[in-house]
């Protein structure tokens, strides 16, 4: 029996494990999925907002300052790619003055740094890209940019080093209250934990539902992108937002921390929270809003469209809660943006939550909270050289594109929670996210992935198992 098990593993079930690995408890992740954050978090803006937007007295503004600022200090102390590049709401209207007002007033409110309205000229002066129609904007300069799934991943690699039991492609299909807690069954057999955190993202309403009816609906929403080429990722070098509308931030215009342009998304009900689908009308829905923004953008260096699920539920706040009858299980539900800028934070609170129902916290002595890790393309080129005459696979690119080497797949394959597929590979070092998608590296990934972690070659996946590239051997003895 554990201490405590959590369903799910994005950004916020990481981000629970970890908080819960500092203490001595036995603690259990559950993950349908073959790695960690597949889910919403694999597939967003990667942006950690700085907090304006959020009613104030919520519990979303105010896990949304405490997050951003705790996704600092975790981004340093976990070597995850993030950077304060501030961003811009712009007012495109004399409407729009009036609405960026209010969001100032709010952001004040909600104690957002540094905060601050900007002029037409101040506002061009720091995005020379921007319209000629910009009228002002609102500046927070707390705002940033990450890798969402570094970010995941990190935390749920330290949970991991610090003795939590992640256990993947671990579907939870019931969940049974008994005397001790929580008898929660599986697609591998059953387990017992005397405290229970849902954190099921957009099937958060299902998950808990396995226990008893949720007193919310999730009402998934997709949202549409467009990912630049590096060569359009100076086009601007903070976040740019229009004003927001009752769909949600509506459609930005931002550089990701590997040098591409983002740009969307659109917000398109769906039934299907797995109908990850891009469509031309939401693409030419962004392109239209995007350009009243910047309007050279130059979508032509489009390299990849992908859409991702937001777990909206029927109130515009975190549904974060304690069962009325079940006070063990807390319920992480709601989690739309800005849950990946709140996620620490609301990892905490989740923690606050199983000790006011009784879960006992002391520290370990020995919890381990720092994480090493480069990625070659970031080295200088006298680092370079020195590293390749220490370990020579570094002298090997595999993924031109990025300039990854086999020795950044090497040492991912080799990390707590090693990537067992090929777009795992790519969530860890980024082989496959450059202009080609992945059409020369795939097949030297997919060999060294069987390689090293001693997988037969017609097992490794693109994604998840039934995902496998290969089919059998041809008669010249290669792998068709
Ligand atoms: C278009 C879009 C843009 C966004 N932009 C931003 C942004 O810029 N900034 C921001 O702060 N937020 C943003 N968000 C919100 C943010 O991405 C989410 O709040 C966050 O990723 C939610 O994380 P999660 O862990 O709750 O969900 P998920 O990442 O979906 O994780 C839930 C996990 O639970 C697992 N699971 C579900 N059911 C089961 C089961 N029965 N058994 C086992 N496992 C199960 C799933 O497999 C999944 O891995 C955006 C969201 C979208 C969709």
């Amino acid at each position: 029996m554990v201490d405590v098990a959590v369903i799910g593993c994005g950004v916020i079930g990481a981000a629970v494990a970890y908080s819960l690995s500092q203490y001595q408890l036995k603690v259990a992740v559950l993950e349908q999925h073959a790695d960690v954050a597949v889910g919403t978090t694999k597939a967003n803006s990667a942006i950690i907002h700085a907090g304006y937007d959020p009613a104030p007295g919520t519990l979303m503004a105010r896990l949304n300052v405490e997050g951003n600022r705790l996704a600092g200090e975790i981004a340093e102390k976990l070597s995850v790619p993030f950077r304060r590049v501030g961003s811009l709401v712009l007012a495109l209207s004399e409407d729009d003055l009036e609405r960026i007002q209010a969001l100032y007033q709010r952001g004040v409110a909600n104690g957002v740094p540094g905060i601050r309205l900007l002029s037409r000229e101040e506002t061009l002066a720091r995005e020379p890209r921007l319209s000629e129609q910009v009228c002002g904007s609102l500046w927070a300069p707390s705002a940033g940019i990450i890798d969402p799934w570094e970010y995941a991943t990190a935390m749920a690699e330290m949970a991991v080093v610090n003795g939590v039991d992640l256990q993947l492609q671990t579907r939870v299909t019931g969940i049974e209250p008994t005397d001790f807690g929580f008898a929660i069954r599986t697609s591998r057999g059953t387990v017992e934990a005397q405290y229970l955190v849902c954190a099921a993202g957009v099937e958060a309403a299902a998950v808990r539902g396995m226990a008893e009816a949720p007193d919310y609906v999730i009402q998934p929403s997709r949202g549409e992108y467009f990912l630049l080429d590096h060569s359009e990722g100076e086009t601007v070098h903070s976040v740019i937002f229009q004003c927001p509308n009752e769909l949600g931030k509506g459609v930005l215009v931002a550089p990701t921390v590997h040098g591409n342009l983002i740009v969307g998304p659109n917000a398109a009900s769906t039934d299907d929270p797995d109908n990850c689908q891009v469509t031309a009308s939401g693409l030419a829905y962004i392109e239209s809003a995007a350009r009243r923004s910047v309007p050279g953008l130059n979508l032509a260096a489009n390299i990849r469209n992908f859409a991702g699920i937001r777990a909206n539920s029927d109130r515009d706040e975190f549904r974060i809660e304690r069962s009325e009858t079940y006070p063990h299980l807390i319920d992480l539900a709601g989690m739309k943006s800005p849950g990946l800028s709140a996620a620490p934070a609301v990892a905490r609170y989740a923690v606050q939550l199983l000790e006011q129902a009784g879960l006992a916290l002391k520290k370990k002595a020995s919890f381990c909270d720092r994480r090493e890790k480069f990625r070659f393309n970031e080295l200088s080129d006298a680092e370079r050289a020195a590293l390749i005459a220490r370990e020579p696979a570094y002298g090997r690119v595999i993924c031109r594109c990025q300039t990854v080497t086999e020795g950044d797949i090497l040492a991912a394959l080799h990390r707590p929670i090693p990537p067992r597929s090929i777009n795992a590979v790519k969530r860890r070092v980024g082989a496959g996210m450059g202009r080609c998608q992945g059409g020369f590296c795939s097949p030297r990934v997919h060999e060294l992935i069987a390689r090293e972690l001693c997988i037969d070659p017609l097992e490794v996946c693109l994604e998840d198992p039934g995902s496998e590239l290969l089919t059998g051997e041809t008669k010249m003895g290669g792998m068709a």
